[in-house]
């Protein structure tokens, strides 16, 4: 049999499309390894979410191997090294990952490997452009959404066509004595919540090209009209399987295009091929700006008076501000990992602008929370809403709750879904329960402050208080 090769699986839990698995399976029999990373402190190792995720992943990709992969805890260089040892490989295939502490770990491993005389191939198999294959003219990052991505990323060649599925070899591959069982992996938080989350989802890869199937046959002819209506089914809710590799963004691209060749979907098809343009633009600045996660991209944003009051952030994160369209957003993001886009704004703006707490609890909240939290896209979002990021919403441009939870969800379906107790409410007061009167609250089964609570703000006194606060940061800086 011929030397095995090692295959380090990590964002990328998929076998078709997988440029690591193909390639490797072209050298030889293969070694699928998934490491977790233990080494590492930082606030941004995977949260309950996305663990809860990941171990499903897990046992999915295991089950399309043959039950080969194998996992180990750990320093991911040692454990590496051990393996090359007992089994002789001469190979490490990986594809990139792009967070700011991957790029250096997996460059000092490549540099280390390599100097041991172990081949290292590392690929992309997560974005469609390579951040730094994007660039203006004069060679310097663009900063803007648009011109990044039909000058930048339209212009540039093309994505790579997705890859087959492999035909894998299995390598003789003995039991390691380091080798840990899922179970061992500890992933799953011990919470009842994380049940409620897995049963709310299908994780695997055969379920994210049915949901791609399913988005291009049924959803994408709605998408325009749809996408900002979180009642509706308009969306793919493909961002968790793009998160851990289920599915490429290749695959994505090039299947959406193949298959929205009816006449009147070209601006649907647009519009969703856009969205994944701001998925790249995310992994752009977060490479082009490896602070991004932490700081504010606008430097000015560091004077700004953010209040630091837990209790209420704790109100926000337990859904408990006494307006509809926020509490029922944050009790979607509760009980299934996930929360609708245009939800996700109008509660970061929430957040930041009317209750003046720094975007990074709200990151912070929303990455131990979401099944699709990514560092990149959960970084440069919550600037784009806090007005600290790049091409970021302006900061006096601050969502109205109310009139929001009206003009997107007017029926209040949304609503009525993840606040059943606000669910007999007449659709007039269904985004001011506050303003019905005694005997349409008592009909509808409500007691304000008891069964769902009073407004935890004034509307317009906070929005007053955000633009002085930013009209004193103007006069700062
Ligand atoms: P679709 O509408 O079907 O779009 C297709 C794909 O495009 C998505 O799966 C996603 O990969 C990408 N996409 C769409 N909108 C955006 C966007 N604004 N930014 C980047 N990529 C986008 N998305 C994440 O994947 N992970 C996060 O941690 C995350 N945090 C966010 C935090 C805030 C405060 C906000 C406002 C948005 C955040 N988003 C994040 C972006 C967006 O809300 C989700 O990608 C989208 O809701 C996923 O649903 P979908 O797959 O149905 O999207």
């Amino acid at each position: 049999m011929s030397t095995p090769v090692i295959v380090w699986l990590r964002h990328d839990l998929r076998l078709a499309d997988n440029p690591a698995l193909f390639y490797a399976a072209q050298q030889g029999p293969v070694i699928p390894v998934f490491i977790e990373d233990t080494i590492y402190e930082s606030p941004w190792q995977p949260g309950a979410a996305s663990r809860c995720w990941l171990h499903h992943s897990l046992d999915s990709i295991n089950k399309q191997l043959g039950g080969c992969l194998r996992l180990f805890q750990g320093d991911p260089l040692t454990v590496l090294s051990q393996l090359i040892e007992k089994t002789g490989a001469l190979a490490v295939f990986w594809n990139r990952c792009y967070t700011p502490q991957a790029v250096s770990r997996d460059s000092r491993i490549k540099q280390t490997l390599k100097t041991a005389g172990i081949e290292v191939h590392s690929f992309n198999g997560s974005l469609l452009w390579e951040p730094w294959e994007v660039s203006k003219g004069d060679g310097t990052p663009y900063k803007v959404f648009t011109p990044f991505f039909r000058k930048g990323c339209l212009n540039a060649p093309p994505p790579d066509v997705p890859l087959p599925r492999p035909q894998l070899q299995s390598a003789s591959d003995p039991e390691y004595s380091n080798q840990l069982s899922l179970e061992q992996l500890g992933l799953l938080p011990d919470h009842p919540w994380c049940e409620r989350i897995s049963e709310h989802w299908d994780i695997s890869e055969d379920a994210a090209w049915r949901l791609l199937q399913q988005f291009t046959t049924e959803r994408l002819k709605h998408y325009q009209q749809g996408r900002d209506i979180p009642s509706l089914e308009a969306t793919s809710t493909l961002s968790p399987y793009l998160q851990w590799g289920q599915i490429s963004p290749r695959q994505i691209w090039y299947y959406s295009q193949q298959q929205a060749t009816a006449p009147g979907l070209e601006n649907a098809l647009d519009t969703f091929l856009k969205e994944l343009g701001w998925r790249e633009f995310a992994y752009y600045q977060l490479y082009h700006n490896p602070g991004i996660s932490d700081t504010n991209l606008n430097p000015r944003f560091n004077l700004f008076p953010w209040r630091n009051d837990p209790a209420s952030c704790r109100d926000w994160q337990r859904g408990q501000t006494g307006f509809p369209i926020i509490d029922a957003g944050m009790s979607e993001l509760w009980q299934t990992g996930y929360m609708h886009n245009r939800v996700r704004m109008l509660v970061g703006s929430f957040l930041v602008k009317n209750q003046l707490q720094h975007w990074l609890h709200g990151a912070r909240w929303f990455w131990d929370t979401l099944v699709d939290a990514d560092l990149a896209s959960n970084s440069a979002n919550w600037q784009w809403v806090a007005g600290c990021g790049a091409d970021a919403a302006p900061y006096f441009r601050i969502f109205n709750p109310v009139t929001q939870g009206q003009k997107f969800d007017p029926d209040g379906s949304y609503v009525r879904r993840y606040l059943p107790q606000l669910a007999q409410l007449p659709s007039r007061y269904i985004h001011t329960p506050w303003e019905a009167p005694a005997s349409v609250l008592s009909d509808a089964g409500i007691a304000l402050g008891s069964t769902y609570p009073e407004p935890i703000l004034d509307l317009k006194a906070t929005r007053k208080q955000a633009l002085e606060a930013f009209s004193q940061l103007k006069q700062q800086s």
